[in-house]
């Protein structure tokens, strides 16, 4: 395997190397890039009130980026609709922003529809094990490590673990055991089939370094021209030291990676089970637990793909779902689906708010997988089909 665009990267500047969860080398790239101003802001992620509190947020000042240094792990958001939503779509305004696989193909979605404007964009990839629910996180870290939530400084899925550390020491559990009890990571994290950003101009993560450098520094690869000149031009400026990455890390690397995709795909069968006829079939497989919709219409806010002004709402007309009634009718449902037929990146957003807990994300990840299985067609990546912005505007407002 080439080697060439990889690297052991940390930080040259002392505080953020301390601050950042391995050398820094992510909020290090985010300071040059407004120092130098190739961007306009960063999008991140600071620490709220404790480290169970995810907040996203837009940098526009150097000195400011060290406040998002450090990996949340309890955090649920995806920032992709946050910089739709919230910025634009970065029309206007040049960005770098931190992308888990599941904020990266999102924000690939979102470009491929016009509604992110990718040469406005950086995509600054972390390799992603998977995220934990708050709140469910706590009891169980309360409940089953005996600890108090308050007190854990650090958490990590390691050799088949989830650790929990604290400042008297590590309690661990394997993470299969807590999974099939319904605690650990998300459920659509354990579906998860992308580990390491690669859809992303450059991704980092921990995985892979070893010898002195291990837990001190970050694995770097880059994936585009544009995250290679980015990089280079940091290590250029001194403010990032690199080293060649050792073999057997580069090895190890692509082992965990593969072994995290095996799971998946384990858990994927597992979720997929009895679906084996067309998408239709699937949507009535669930029809029992669609039933119990109570039409709040919260996963269609929270959805990074089809909070869609201009369609969705149709199906809320009296015509379709009638006032008064529960549940939705099914002509919800199904224009969501149909929707989330080719898009669904599996981020959980909607599953994470439905009050009448509908397996959402895996119905609409179940019915993705058909489509990548008969089209070969892979949501999340290729932005070779994108629709100029103007045009889609125009379709809306025919609507
Ligand atoms: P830093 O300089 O500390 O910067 C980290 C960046 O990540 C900051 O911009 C921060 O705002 C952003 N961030 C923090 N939390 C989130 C979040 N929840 N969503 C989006 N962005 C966030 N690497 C692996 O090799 N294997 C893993 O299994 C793995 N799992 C991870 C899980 C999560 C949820 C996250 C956020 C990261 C994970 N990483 C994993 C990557 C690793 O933890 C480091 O982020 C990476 O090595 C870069 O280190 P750094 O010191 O350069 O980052
Ligand atoms: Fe990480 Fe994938 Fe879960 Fe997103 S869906 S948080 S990328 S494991």
């Amino acid at each position: 395997m080439s080697t060439e665009n990889m690297y052991y990267a940390y930080s040259a500047i002392d505080d953020i190397k301390q601050k950042g969860e391995y050398g820094g080398v992510v909020t290090t790239i985010m300071k040059y890039l407004l120092e130098n101003n190739i961007v306009d802001g960063v999008v991140a992620v600071e620490e709220g009130v404790d480290i169970y509190d995810a907040v996203p947020c837009l940098i526009t000042k150097s000195e400011d980026v060290i406040k998002t240094a450090g990996s949340i792990h309890c955090g649920t958001l995806n920032l992709a609709k946050f910089v739709y939503k919230y910025l634009d779509g970065c029309r206007d305004m040049k960005i770098a922003v931190t992308c888990k696989p599941c904020d990266a193909m999102t924000m690939r979605e979102l470009m491929k529809k016009g509604k992110i404007i990718e040469d406005n964009v950086i995509m600054i990839g972390v390799n992603c094990g998977g995220t934990m629910p708050p709140v469910p996180t706590m009891k169980m870290i309360k409940d089953v490590y005996e600890l108090n939530p308050k007190d854990v400084i650090k958490e990590e899925i390691a050799k088949g673990k989830l650790i929990m550390e604290t400042a008297d020491g590590e309690v661990a559990f394997g993470i299969e055991d807590l999974e099939e009890e319904g605690m650990g990571r998300r459920e659509n994290c354990q579906r998860c089939s992308l580990k390491i950003p690669s859809n992303t101009d450059i991704a980092l993560g921990n995985w892979g370094v070893i010898g002195p450098l291990a837990g001190k520094a970050t694995f770097v690869e880059t994936f585009s021209d544009k995250g290679a000149k980015i990089l280079q031009e940091v290590i250029d400026a001194g403010l990032i030291a690199v080293e060649e990455p050792i073999e057997k890390g580069v090895e190890i690397r692509e082992k965990i990676n593969n072994v995290m995709l095996k799971n998946s795909a384990k858990k994927k069968e597992e979720d997929f089970a009895g679906t084996t006829g067309d998408i239709i079939d699937v949507f009535y497989k669930y029809d029992e637990e669609f039933s119990s919709c109570m039409k709040c219409y919260g996963c269609r806010e929270a959805c990074p793909l089809c909070f869609c002004e201009d369609c969705c709402l149709e199906a809320e007309g009296p015509e379709w779902v009638p006032g008064g009634y529960t549940p939705a009718a099914p002509f919800f449902h199904l224009t969501r689906m149909v929707h989330m037929v080719d898009a669904c990146t599996n981020c959980g957003q909607c599953s994470e708010v439905c009050p009448c807990e509908i397996p959402v994300a895996k119905v609409w990840n179940t019915v993705n997988n058909k489509v990548k299985e008969i089209y070969g067609y892979q949501s999340g990546f290729d932005v070779d089909q994108r629709i100029p912005f103007t045009d889609h505007i125009s379709h809306a407002k025919k609507l």
